[in-house]
């Protein structure tokens, strides 16, 4: 077992883009196993490598009893956008918001030994593809909410116990709100 620390909203690791991944060798075999056991002790259903620390293209997933990993994942999406799921993130302890999703998202992208594969994911499953591929482009799930939820969000994120180690940054999402992050 290698649980690490799990990184919080505040942490500018969060939103920073990440890196391919170009050579894969032993080290990346250990970061997929530690992004597994410390999503598996949080417990999580996914959990992407910025979140541990590290800035490469690497997310690992554990939905309906289905543990997988994904390396330089890219995503197609389909079906239509549920707008009322729950979600949440191990960066945001405790929270969850309606976070509207597309409902199928196919997955492509490689095994940690450099296979390719295409993994398709309907509801919760696509919902995680699309939550952790967010965190590979430096973006999380507030960025997603509507103008309304994300007030809410911030509201709480000002007033939760392990904030406030760093001043927030919230990027402005295509949706925004005359330009206007809340
Ligand atoms: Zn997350």
């Amino acid at each position: 077992m290698a649980i690490q620390p799990i990184r919080l909203f505040g942490d500018p690791v969060l939103r920073t883009p990440a890196e391919p991944v170009v050579d894969f060798d032993k080290e990346l075999r250990k970061l997929v196993k530690d992004l597994t056991d410390t999503m598996m002790d949080a417990p999580g259903a996914g959990l992407a490598a910025p979140q541990i620390g590290v800035g490469l293209r690497v997310f690992t997933y554990y939905v309906d009893d289905q543990l997988g990993h994904l390396i330089n994942p890219e995503l197609d999406l389909g079906g239509e956008t549920d707008e009322e799921g729950e979600e949440g993130c191990l960066s945001f302890p405790g929270l969850t918001f309606p976070t509207p999703r597309a409902i199928r998202a196919v997955a492509k992208g490689f095994t940690m030994h450099g296979e390719p594969v295409t993994i398709e994911g309907t509801d919760l499953m696509a919902r995680c593809f699309q939550h952790e591929t967010d965190h590979l482009d430096g973006v999380l799930f507030i960025d997603r909410l509507d103008a309304k939820q994300r007030k809410l969000a911030m509201k709480a994120i000002r007033e939760a116990e392990w904030s406030g180690l760093s001043a927030p940054v919230v990027k402005i999402s295509p949706h925004a709100t005359q330009g206007r992050a809340l």
